[in-house]
């Protein structure tokens, strides 16, 4: 590399950091360290706060869950809709705490699964274990993989397989089927 390339790349990272704010929390270099958050992943429930467990199933009528939910959350989950790039909060949401599903309260990732991917949804690398089944759709011909809340069935998102490493997953979630518990009151 020359001179002039190694100055870009370094203020190419510095500015990615000042973007994403992503300089401070490091993402898991090895599976084992992406297992250790999955394994841990209560340590970022807010304490006091009592969450499902994805096996206490919840199955309401179209009715139900119409009343449940707004009509914005009830297109994702229910109807498996997909919201507007860059729609949610939650992009920007960078504080340690869980991300629950709207529809149950299960929890699904955490605040250290979080990514910036550029793309204007939630982006995890990895998700609490057990809490999602997925399904193939070919609704863009292409077959995606769909996934969805096991406790509920609410849709929620596709996952990619051009997510950062080690896991190389993206799972690329709805903000609005998403509810953030922050860890602290106090944010
Ligand atoms: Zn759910």
């Amino acid at each position: 590399m020359t001179r002039r390339g190694v100055l870009w790349s370094l203020l190419g990272a510095g500015f990615w950091t000042v973007l994403t704010g992503r300089g401070s929390a490091a993402q898991p270099a090895s599976m084992k360290q992406v297992e250790e958050l999955q394994k841990n992943w209560r340590a970022l429930l807010a304490d006091g706060v009592k969450v499902p467990l994805p096996s206490e199933a919840l199955k309401l009528s179209k009715e139900e869950w119409g009343k449940r939910l707004d009509a914005a959350q009830f297109y994702v989950l229910r109807a498996e809709g997909t919201e507007r790039p860059g729609a949610s909060s939650l992009n920007n949401e960078k504080r340690p705490g869980i991300f629950a599903c709207v529809g149950c309260n299960l929890p699904l990732f955490t605040s250290e699964m979080k990514y910036e991917s550029g793309t204007g949804w939630p982006s995890f690398f990895t998700t609490i274990p057990g809490v999602f089944g997925t399904t193939t759709d070919y609704k863009l011909i292409l077959p995606r993989t769909e996934y969805h809340c096991m406790r509920c069935g609410g849709h929620h998102g596709h996952v990619f397989n051009d997510g950062p490493a080690p896991t190389g997953k993206r799972w690329c979630n709805n903000g609005v089927a998403l509810k953030f518990i922050p860890k602290s009151a106090k944010g």
